[in-house]
């Protein structure tokens, strides 16, 4: 009797979501697989063997990709990126001073509406300063929507939107020490140097007073 055995690698789906396709050149849902190599008897898979790896593929397309490739914003994440990350910052800048000043909560305001979040008020600022003073709110995380938005800007647009965030401290006066900080963090989180930092900062506050 003639006996057919072989080797044979079998994906299964052990997840999903959604990615950003090369391929197909738009978001589109992927399926994360696992594989799993089989020792088969008349091309029956019947033993399990190793892990055969990992890889996204998309469910449109059928690419597959490594999975580094869920490491990449989405188009919707990266059209999010910048209000999310300008109402990030102009949290930031108002809690660290000039949150009840008119000036400055306009200055917020025009900033974040400025982004792109075109109905942001201040019924809408009073509920995101409020709610900021409790830990676990999104206006306390600067660092993941920075982060996020810093993989897509290029230098002097990281230079303008420290700027922006900058002229929101100022927009009461000069800039007290806490509103200095939270500058220098905005800064930071958007991989700029503390030269890179102080130079813009103090270029604003030289424009402000010009
Ligand atoms: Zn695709």
């Amino acid at each position: 009797m003639l006996i057919i055995f072989g080797l044979r690698v079998l994906y299964r789906t052990i997840g999903q979501g959604t990615f950003h396709c090369q391929r197909c050149g738009g978001d589109r849902e992927y399926r994360h697989r696992a594989g799993r190599r089989f020792f088969t008897l008349f091309f029956v898979p019947v033993i399990p063997l190793s892990k055969a790896g990992e890889h996204v593929q998309c469910a449109v397309c059928g690419t597959p990709y490594r999975m580094e490739v869920l490491s990449l914003p989405t188009a919707a994440q990266m059209q999010a990126a910048l209000p999310a990350g300008m109402w990030a910052a102009a949290i930031t800048m108002l809690r660290a001073g000039g949150a009840s000043s008119a000036r400055a909560r306009r200055r917020a305001i025009d900033a974040v509406r400025g982004a792109g979040l075109a109905d942001y008020d201040e019924s809408a600022l009073d509920g995101d300063l409020s709610a900021s003073a409790s830990p676990g709110h999104p206006g306390q995380d600067l660092a993941t929507p920075l982060n996020r938005l810093t993989i897509q800007l290029a230098v002097p647009a990281r230079e303008w939107f420290l700027a922006e965030a900058v002229r929101i401290g100022l927009a009461d006066g000069m800039l007290s020490d806490d509103e200095r900080h939270a500058a220098r963090e905005i800064a930071a989180q958007l991989g700029m140097t503390p030269a890179q930092a102080r130079g813009v900062i103090s270029m604003t506050e030289e424009g402000a007073s010009a």
